[in-house]
């Protein structure tokens, strides 16, 4: 029975909340531990990259002062001895120094700077269990975490790495950094924003855990985003096509593509809450059984891009030269809509915009539409359940709907809106969807 625990940044927000981790442990005995950045620590540390870019030295100052306050506070409010309290501080100076050097680098190192959060929360929890004599052994993610020529994590390097550092050490428990890797050429760098819980899912489908748990600040993923509808609750299971589709179209609870390596191996995953941990949570695995509208999620950051051909009616080959610019120029598509002579669709990733424009505009007349959402409904069965379609479509009819898309998963409905109406459809969509279908 191999688990694998991963704590988000809220989990670990104080010294309460490292007592409260200990405490998981010990109930649970996970063999991999993985942590992410003491909350907030991440964002600041974005801040300050991007203050470098901007070269304002003064504002980067302050916030590697607020950084340094947030974990003198934890080591502080611990309660344990002096040694405890002197041992964390140098471990503390040694990290900010490193990241002060890193900010008076005449190159800006992202990498090495955005790394800062997880390497001392890990260190610090680290010493905490050692006081409190749970004995665990850090392990640097960059050592085990490695991705390949194209920036994908490299699954068969993974298991080679994590095999050769448990070998022999069945009875140990291991601590290690989320969000950290290396890239094929040995660089520290990292899985994206949330990537800690795409780390805790390539260890587990490494070492082909039991289960992976997902401890966060919230009881499970629910069924609408808590952030904009009130009155949400946890849905108790869910199949892996459904939590992937959810956390890419922007459950944030779930990193965008973490449940591939479970699934690719079965391993269930369980969301679990820190704060209460006596709760169910939500368990994803492939043995779901419940039909039906599970959960609504929106993505935000979308952009629509109509081309419409120019020739009367789409000619054989106008959609392979659509898409063989976004592949050129390695963007993703996420939603499409098609006509006679037209085609939408959206993409997140606006850094080579301008070139792909270039290029659709001798194909085809374009229009470009900024400020997007894509919201999406799931669940299993829902594509052939002819209510819950009509239900989505009585939701939005007061909307202005740029692109509708059902049927290229039998599990989801996206819709795309101006992200102005993101609140109103959500709870539009809570109410006719998820009120009536639970209490019925
Ligand atoms: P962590 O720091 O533990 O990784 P995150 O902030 O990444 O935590 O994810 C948890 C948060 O995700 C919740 O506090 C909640 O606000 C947000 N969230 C968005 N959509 C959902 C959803 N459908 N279910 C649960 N949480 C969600
Ligand atoms: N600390 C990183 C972030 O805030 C990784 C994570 O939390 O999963 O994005
Ligand atoms: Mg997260």
């Amino acid at each position: 029975m191999m688990k694998v625990l991963k704590f988000g940044g809220t989990s670990l927000a104080n010294a309460q909340r490292f007592e409260s981790v200990l405490e998981i442990c010990m109930n649970e005995k996970p063999t991999f531990i993985v942590v992410s950045a003491v909350a907030g620590v991440t964002n600041k540390l974005v801040e300050i990259v991007e203050l470098l870019k901007a070269d304002n030295q003064k504002e980067v100052r302050y916030l590697v002062d607020e950084i340094t306050d947030i974990f003198i506070d934890i080591i502080s409010e611990s309660f344990l001895d002096f040694d405890f309290v002197e041992k964390s501080q140098l471990v503390l100076a040694r990290y900010i120094i490193e990241l002060k050097k890193c900010i008076k680098s005449k190159i800006i190192i992202e990498n090495q700077i955005l790394s800062c959060g997880e390497l001392i929360t890990s260190e610090l929890l680290n010493l905490y269990f050692r006081y409190k004599n749970y004995s665990v052994e850090l392990v640097a993610a960059e050592k085990i975490i490695l991705l390949n020529k194209l920036g994908e994590p490299d699954e068969k390097l993974i298991s080679s790495q994590i095999e050769k550092i448990i070998k022999g050490k069945s009875e140990s428990i291991f601590l290690t950094q989320g969000f950290l890797c290396s890239d094929y050429l040995g660089n520290i760098c990292t899985l994206g924003r949330g990537g800690s819980d795409l780390t805790a899912s390539l260890i587990g489908s490494a070492i082909n855990a039991s289960e992976i748990q997902i401890w966060t600040d919230i009881s499970g993923l629910q069924n609408n985003d808590p952030r904009y509808v009130n009155e949400t609750f946890p849905i108790p299971e869910l199949s892996y096509n459904e939590a992937a589709e959810l956390a890419y179209f922007g459950a944030k609870i779930l990193h965008p593509v973490c449940v591939l390596p479970a699934k690719n191996e079965d391993i269930p995953v369980r969301l679990k809450n820190t704060l209460k941990p006596f709760e169910k949570g939500t368990l994803i695995n492939s043995n779901t059984k419940q039909k039906g509208i599970k959960s609504i999620a929106a993505k935000d950051g979308i952009t629509i891009i109509k081309i419409k051909s120019a020739r009367m009616l789409m000619s054989h080959g106008f959609l392979k030269r659509i898409f063989e610019i976004f592949d050129q120029f390695s963007t993703s598509v996420d939603v499409i809509t098609t006509s006679e002579v037209a085609v939408s669709l959206t993409i997140d990733n606006l850094k080579n915009i301008d070139l792909i424009i270039d290029q659709l505009n001798t194909l085809g007349e374009t229009e470009i539409i900024r400020n997007q959402i894509i919201i999406c409904i799931v669940g299993e069965g829902l594509v052939t359940d002819s209510k819950s379609i009509r239900k989505i479509l009585e939701a939005i009819s007061d909307i202005p709907v740029q692109m509708v898309s059902l049927g290229g998963s039998k599990i989801n409905v996206t819709v795309v809106v101006d992200s102005i109406y993101k609140n109103i459809i959500l709870n539009e969509l809570h109410e006719r969807l998820m009120r009536i279908s639970y209490v019925a």
